[in-house]
């Protein structure tokens, strides 16, 4: 099957779903003939910035536009939708960054469109120009010639120069709502002959997270699962937990039931969730809940500050019942940082009970260590007869439970350990062949056990909230084998690299090549250096090193652009993520640890 994601692109202003305001807009500038010579699209990745650009270039030129709408049938349309047009030109500011693309276009700005009125350049991922490339575009912005236009599209507008901003007409993309993406879901569905449940449409829709592509992506991931697409197929497949049980857990979490707590995370770890979805799922969830017990239910939806359906809005009122704000912002607080570390543990499933039962059991190190701070200067001003020292330590030292905990763990990880088959289990997998092959060391340290062992000595034992470079390879150290890809690559440039390998797993267009292209499309690390560059693919929800099909498909893509040099599991992990996280940063504008997600 096509990528639906490219097949269902709007080709028309209408057809965009769920940016009324700017559709409105762009219609209106060209039923009246006033179209600006600079915009600047924001928003989101997959909510429609590429897709209106394109339809407004096409639109512009455009003989008989229909409601502002390209008419499809002119001759200007029909030549503009061949890919070898001349006229609308798009490009890729993430491969194309430099001085001298932004002096070419400078050079080429001067000549006529071949077709219709306008030549029309959209710059994607804007950002990602580099100061120079700002300089030269900012002098053809100043004076455009009367039959340019630009527009610059960007997920994060603030890494513009003001002085490219103010030259731009600017409209903000929104996330789409639960209900749009549900009713898309399903018309796609509809056209594709799939069978499927309104329920599993909604469910698929609520893991879009308001981004058209995504869920088409997961939709297209899941298209030829099974016969029927169910809500179970749905959270099946993804990983994630189902919305009862990340409620429950949420309001365990909520009133301080331990207990029911890791019952509920057993439950995720035997139904072969995600523990890093699931987190994801609780902070997505108590961030609507605290949004709910702030405002209320009925200005949450109003306002759009909740993106949820019906059922989810009673869950949520619910459990916003059973907390205050302060618990409710420390769970937020709590599985957020535990999502970062989660994707980079040894053993997700202990990672994530330890930070609940720090949570629930308001074991917190900061606290903690004020009340030590506190108690030690009043140590030093008052000086306590020998005796009594004894009970101020008694009285600083963790609530028993932990100790509790501590043993359970060892059981755990046993327990764990048959759920790495599992695809989209962050799961210490066994290696790869190629990787043995290559790396015949990671095959005399059977990564399973030494991890394992490694995991019992050193418990996770700090949830970093927003980890810095040398923090985060700190904790990588214990969990570089089998944790990370790492390929290399001579004589191309990173973005051509991940552009060819995308480029490829679409062609293919399996479900495993689905993932991988997720992945690649969310972004990876990513280093040049002079004569080669790497990156690293995080092992993480999607994708997973032992996921033999999508590793099939990576390496099949590697050769299939001619990769000369391919390393295993690197050793030398640690320092190849200073960089490459250094990079990712750099080309991504996101923390190193979170450059796999939004
Ligand atoms: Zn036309």
């Amino acid at each position: 099957m096509a990528t639906l994601y490219r097949k269902y692109r709007s080709r028309r202003f209408e057809d965009v779903i769920g940016q009324d305001p700017i559709v409105r807009t762009l219609e209106n500038q060209i039923k009246l003939g006033r179209v600006g010579h600079a915009y600047l699209f924001t928003g989101s990745r997959g909510i429609g910035k590429t897709s209106c650009a394109r339809i407004f270039a096409r639109a512009v030129n455009c003989l008989h536009p229909v409601n502002g709408s390209p008419c499809g049938e002119c001759e200007a349309c029909k030549a503009l939708s061949s890919p070898e047009n001349v006229d609308i030109i798009e490009l890729d500011a993430a491969s194309n960054n430099g001085v001298d693309d932004a002096r070419d276009i400078r050079e080429k700005v001067k000549y006529m469109p071949v077709v219709g009125k306008y030549k029309v350049y959209i710059i994607d991922e804007a950002h990602m120009l580099t100061g120079g490339a700002f300089n030269a575009l900012l002098k053809t912005l100043e004076e455009p010639p009367a039959h340019v236009i630009f527009i610059l599209a960007t997920t994060e507008p603030q890494k513009l120069p003001q002085t490219i901003l103010s030259r731009c007409i600017r409209f903000d993309f929104k996330l789409v709502s639960v209900d749009e993406l549900a009713k898309h879901v399903a018309r796609v569905y509809d056209a594709e002959g799939i069978k499927y449940t309104p329920e599993a449409a909604r469910e698929i829709a609520r893991l879009g997270e308001g981004s058209v592509r995504d869920a088409l992506s997961i939709a297209d991931t899941i298209a030829s699962a099974a016969e029927l697409i169910t809500p179970e197929v749905v959270l099946q497949l993804t990983g994630s937990g189902d919305a009862d049980g990340i409620s429950e857990l949420f309001d365990c979490a909520a009133t301080g039931d331990v207990a029911g707590a890791l019952v509920a995370i057993d439950g995720f770890a035997k139904a072969g969730k995600s523990m890093f979805a699931v987190c994801r799922q609780v902070t997505d969830y108590s961030r609507n809940v605290l949004v709910l017990k702030s405002v209320g239910a009925q200005k949450s939806v109003e306002h759009g500050l909740i993106n949820a359906d019906k059922a989810t809005l009673g869950r949520i009122t619910a459990s916003a019942g059973k907390a205050d704000l302060d618990r409710i912002s420390r769970i937020l607080e709590h599985f957020g940082a535990a999502e970062s570390g989660l994707k980079y543990s040894v053993n997700p499933r202990v990672f994530l009970e330890t930070a609940l039962v720090k949570l629930v059991c308001g074991v917190d190190e900061q606290d903690l260590a004020k009340r030590i701070t506190a108690l030690e200067r009043k140590l030093a001003n008052n000086p306590l007869p020998a005796g009594q020292k004894k009970n101020i330590t008694t009285a600083v030292e963790p609530p028993a439970h932990t100790a509790v905990h501590a043993p359970q763990k060892a059981e755990k990880t046993v327990q764990n350990a048959p759920s790495a088959s599992d695809a989209y289990e962050p799961e210490p997998p066994p290696p790869p062949d190629y990787m043995t092959e290559s790396a015949p060391s990671a095959a005399k340290n059977p990564p399973k056990a030494s991890q394992y062992a490694a995991a019992e000595r050193q418990p996770p034992k700090s949830i970093v909230k927003a980890p810095d470079v040398k923090e985060f390879a700190e904790s990588v150290k214990s969990a570089d084998e089998g944790e990370f890809m790492h390929f290399s690559a001579t004589k191309v440039s990173g973005m051509e690299l991940i552009g060819a390998i995308a480029k490829f797993l679409r062609k293919k267009g399996t479900a495993g090549a689905a993932r991988a292209r997720e992945l690649l499309s969310r972004g990876v690390a990513v280093k040049e250096r002079d004569d080669y560059i790497s990156f690293v693919v995080p092992d993480e929800i999607y994708l997973s090193v032992s996921d033999k099909p999508v590793i099939d498909e990576l390496n099949a893509a590697l050769d299939g652009i001619g990769i000369e040099k391919r390393a295993a599991v690197d050793k030398t992990a640690e320092d190849l993520l200073q960089d490459d996280i250094a990079r990712a940063r750099e080309l991504f504008g996101r923390d190193g640890v979170t450059y796999a997600r939004r």
